[in-house]
């Protein structure tokens, strides 16, 4: 071969520009790479599904007639780095070009970057070809520093890609329907919730490898991996989306129940939400092409279907999932040193098993590691929530949401926790540190009618222990947050209570910290 073109595990796009035309001369190498295995410790069902869907983009590619080696954990055991295999494929083939599609993580865009300055034949470099804005795109409109506007991001995406527009104006009047978008799941709701489209993949000899090669991995699987490893099995789940969840999407989209969800066995788990994150993210599909499809089904049903649960379904994609890229790309690497809350306290065990008493966090963390999924506000208002509150500090809280969640890879989750949810990064990607008491879990669940504390009490035995900390951090970090408009009503309630209650709720606070353990 004369030229050796690498493909990552999460850019399996088959839409690449790459893929038009065979060339005999040209390889493609998929590799199961050590250094991807141990950069953090990953849930088992997120490497089983990228190694599966490797390997079906593998196969799929020597289908198609192109030159492909799929080379396996065992195949790379002395060639554990990007640069340590390439080096060893470029001897072996005599390759003369070397070729790659630009990472979407920091991590290994330097890696290939400083990599492939030390090689002496050619090298060139490929987008990915998957995003609505291009790396052109992508730097003129962020700049390192600046905290950018989401809404305003997400209107001019509206309008530069014509997605559901009137002309000059939005479909309907308004540009965001969020606030007919927060509707609790109530009992009579229930029997509308479908039971997530899971495919059923064995993955033993993967399981198998993995033992063999001593990675460590965290949560459960079940006796079959159930999610999409291929583009059409993506495309199946994308129309299941469009079918069953899309008419309760937007109005269930912060929602969250305890009661419909058994681990590990058939049930409601994942709601109105697509559960497309993975096929997105190792780009079996792409934007473009959840969107376009979703919303042509809109327009054929519109009986069925009202614009606030397409418009919020769209916004997720076009708006939140380019915008955290931005910012990924405008701040990094300093994105992720910043620490703007000063957070240093260690993540409680209880993260890794989900022991703790607190119903809301103990379903939520269950649900993570059985299923390798939570969705948004259970990521945001639970998990990230707590950490919040609790001054976890965010390299761990990053850790934590990089190895669990079948769709985390850096250049998304990052800005989404250390960013959103843990106010790291002192606004930049929102312009409010999202923290709640045990009140907006009250609001938005049924977590709390099963819990042994009571939320409605912030001191005293049984008190939730949100509530107290929930005062101590807004007490805390009064300087920085009282100046905000959005805050005055907290602060003028807190300073309704007498000094008496204040110090209490202080000091039920500190010990809830200390005891953080035993929550
Ligand atoms: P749906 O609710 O069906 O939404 C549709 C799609 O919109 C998602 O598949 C996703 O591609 C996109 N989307 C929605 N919200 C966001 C967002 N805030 N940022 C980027 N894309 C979004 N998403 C990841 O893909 N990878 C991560 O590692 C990740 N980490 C997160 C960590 C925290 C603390 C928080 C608060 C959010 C995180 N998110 C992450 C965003 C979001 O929670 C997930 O994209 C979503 O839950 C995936 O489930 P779904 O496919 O069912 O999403
Ligand atoms: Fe969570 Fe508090 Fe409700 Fe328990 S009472 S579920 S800890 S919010």
């Amino acid at each position: 071969y004369r030229c050796l073109r690498l493909i990552l595990g999460d850019q399996l796009n088959a839409h690449h520009s790459w893929y038009k035309h065979k060339h005999d001369d040209v390889l493609y190498v998929i590799a199961e790479l050590h250094q991807e295995t141990s950069y953090t410790t990953h849930h088992i069902q997120k490497i089983c599904a990228f190694f599966s869907a490797m390997e079906h983009f593998a196969q799929a590619l020597t289908k198609a007639g192109h030159n492909v080696a799929y080379l396996s954990l065992d195949d790379t055991r002395a060639l554990k780095t990007i640069p340590e295999l390439i080096k060893s494929l470029i001897l072996k083939y005599k390759i003369n070009i070397f070729e790659y599609q630009l990472p979407d993580e920091y991590r290994l865009r330097s890696q290939l970057s400083s990599f492939t300055n030390s090689l002496s034949i050619e090298v060139n470099y490929f987008e990915t070809e998957h995003f609505y804005l291009d790396e052109a795109q992508l730097t003129e409109s962020f700049k390192q520093g600046k905290s950018h506007k989401m809404e305003a991001f997400y209107r001019r995406m509206r309008k530069k890609f014509n997605i559901l527009m009137d002309g000059e104006k939005p479909l309907g009047g308004d540009w965001n329907y969020d606030k007919q978008n927060r509707n609790k799941l109530k009992s009579a709701d229930f029997a509308k919730v479908p039971e997530p489209l899971l495919f059923k993949h064995d993955v033993n000899n993967i399981i198998a490898r993995l033992k063999r090669h001593d990675v460590k991995t965290i949560g459960r699987i079940n006796d079959n991996l159930n999610w999409p490893v291929t583009r059409i099995q993506a495309k199946t789940l994308l129309d299941f989306f469009c079918q069953y969840c899309l008419a309760g999407f937007g109005q269930f989209q912060d929602a969250m129940t305890c009661k419909l969800d058994n681990a590990l066995q058939s049930s409601q788990w994942s709601l109105f939400h697509s559960r497309l994150s993975f096929a997105l993210n190792s780009k079996m599909l792409s934007p473009e092409f959840v969107i376009s499809t979703v919303v042509a089904y809109y327009h054929k049903h519109q009986q069925q279907i009202s614009l606030p649960q397409i418009e919020g379904f769209v916004r997720q994609i076009l708006g939140w999932r380019e915008f955290v890229r931005g910012i990924y790309w405008a701040n990094m690497p300093q994105y992720a040193q910043l620490n703007h809350l000063k957070a240093e306290h260690a993540l409680p065990s209880w993260f890794w098993n989900g022991s703790t008493h607190m119903n809301c966090l103990k379903h939520a963390i269950q649900q993570s590691l059985d299923y390798a999924y939570a969705h948004h506000i259970q990521r945001l208002m639970i998990t990230g929530n707590f950490c919040l509150l609790a001054g976890i500090d965010p390299d761990v809280v990053d850790d934590w949401y990089l190895g669990v969640y079948i769709d985390a890879i850096e250049w998304v989750e990052m800005p989404n926790t250390r960013g959103m949810s843990q106010f790291a990064d002192g606004g930049i990607v929102g312009s409010k540190a999202y923290a709640a008491s045990g009140n907006y879990v009250k609001k938005m669940s049924d977590y709390c009618s099963g819990c042994q504390y009571d939320v409605t009490q912030a001191t005293g035995k049984n008190a939730c222990p949100l509530n107290s900390l929930y005062w101590r951090f807004m007490n805390k970090h009064e300087e920085a947050f009282a100046t905000n408009p959005r805050n005055s009503m907290v602060y003028a309630n807190w300073r309704r209570k007498s000094e008496l209650q204040r110090k209490e709720i202080i000091e039920q606070a500190e010990q809830y910290l200390i005891d953080i353990e035993l929550l």
